[in-house]
């Protein structure tokens, strides 16, 4: 079976203290289920908390927002992949929406980072999307498969089946506007092919969606056969929020 993928993106909300205190009351109250994993990504400088509370905790993961693409060196500020390794994460976000549009990421440096995070041994979930402009002028198949382009480069077809997707709307993160189902589900079948065509054959890519899911349309969004799970920003801060959408059922799976 594969697992459901829950994520949290906690952007930069949660010191150390908050962030264990959290991950710990989440797993207190879940129960490890067969089907679904959930994998939290905490601001870096509480990334041990996290870990610590994960208390080895099968079902659950941590991992980073952000890498550098060197492992190490004269790059004040940075943090590497080896490291997030060492400090525990087993998942590393790239090419958030927030960082492509708030800090200038390109699509170059996207795979660069997805390079590094695959040989630090650690899972990429690689985030593409499209803004509201793009949308209306008819070019979100145009953007999100440039993204994909730029963010797989390089890796072969077994590589390229390790990364994980997640489908992020820009016009939709933060702003309470999720897309559609339906409008979801679309626009994975079409990043599904192209994975499809760049990934050995049989291997079924695992794309997730994120943009304003809450515990209201977890389910109607879970409820496409397309999502294989849930990238979520602001209902994923407090326990309560969470917890709802983490035990949504999805019947027939
Ligand atoms: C995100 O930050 O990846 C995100 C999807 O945020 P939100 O759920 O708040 O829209």
């Amino acid at each position: 079976m594969t697992r459901a993928i829950f994520a949290a993106n906690w952007k930069l909300n949660h010191g150390p203290a908050a962030a264990g205190a959290l991950v710990r009351e989440v797993l207190a109250r879940f129960q490890p289920r067969a089907d679904r994993e959930q994998i939290f990504f905490p601001p870096a400088l509480s990334l041990g908390a996290v870990v610590e509370a994960l208390a080895g905790r099968r079902d659950a993961a941590a991992g980073v927002q952000h890498v550098y693409w060197e492992p190490k060196g004269a790059f004040t500020g940075e943090i590497s992949a080896p490291l997030a390794a060492e400090a525990g994460a087993t998942w590393a976000l790239v090419g958030h929406s927030e960082r492509r549009h708030k800090f200038g990421e390109t699509d170059e440096e996207t795979g660069r980072k997805v390079r590094a995070v695959l040989a630090a041994g650690l899972a990429p979930m690689l985030c593409v999307g499209e803004l509201l402009e793009e949308r209306r002028a008819g070019r979100t198949e145009e953007v999100v498969l440039r993204q994909l382009t730029g963010g797989l480069a390089g890796l072969d077809a077994a590589a390229t089946a390790r990364v994980v997707v997640a489908y992020e709307p820009v016009w939709a993160i933060g702003t309470g506007v999720n897309a559609t189902p339906a409008d979801a589900a679309a626009v994975h079948r079409t990043i599904r092919r192209w994975l499809a065509d760049h990934t050995p054959p049989g291997s079924r890519a695992r794309i997730l969606y994120g943009g304003s899911v809450s515990p209201e349309n977890a389910a109607a969004l879970l409820a496409e056969e397309e999502l294989d799970g849930v990238l979520v920003g602001g209902a994923s801060l407090k326990a309560e929020s969470w917890l709802r959408i983490i035990e949504t059922a999805r019947p027939g799976r």
